[in-house]
């Protein structure tokens, strides 16, 4: 479960969504995503169908990974200047540390 305030600051954002890649093989895909913020900026998290393939473990973890991304606007977090490995060390936190890369 994500911190309240977290939730609250996503709820409360016009600009976050989430939303499901549709790919159809052969023929694209089609992301519906709110507007871009007022700074260009997207904080639309994206999963991929695939994931319910993958594991209730790997799923959760990417998905908080993709969330601690748009509750960090992408950027890093405290002294964590990498954005990929400050949305693991945020997914970790609220209790979604990195699972390995599965196959799929
Ligand atoms: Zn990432």
């Amino acid at each position: 479960m994500l911190p309240s305030e977290v939730l609250r600051d996503f709820i409360a954002d016009p600009y976050f969504r989430i939303c499901l890649d549709n790919c159809e093989p052969g023929r694209g895909r089609t992301v519906v995503m709110a507007q871009l913020g007022p700074n260009g900026t997207s904080r639309c998290v994206v999963l991929k169908p695939r994931l319910e393939h993958c594991s209730s473990a790997f799923a959760r973890y990417i998905i908080a990974h993709e969330l601690a991304h748009a509750h960090l606007h992408n950027g890093g977090w405290g002294e964590i200047t990498d954005r990929e490995e400050a949305a693991d060390a945020l997914a970790a936190c609220w209790g979604f540390p990195k699972i390995p890369f599965e196959w799929i």
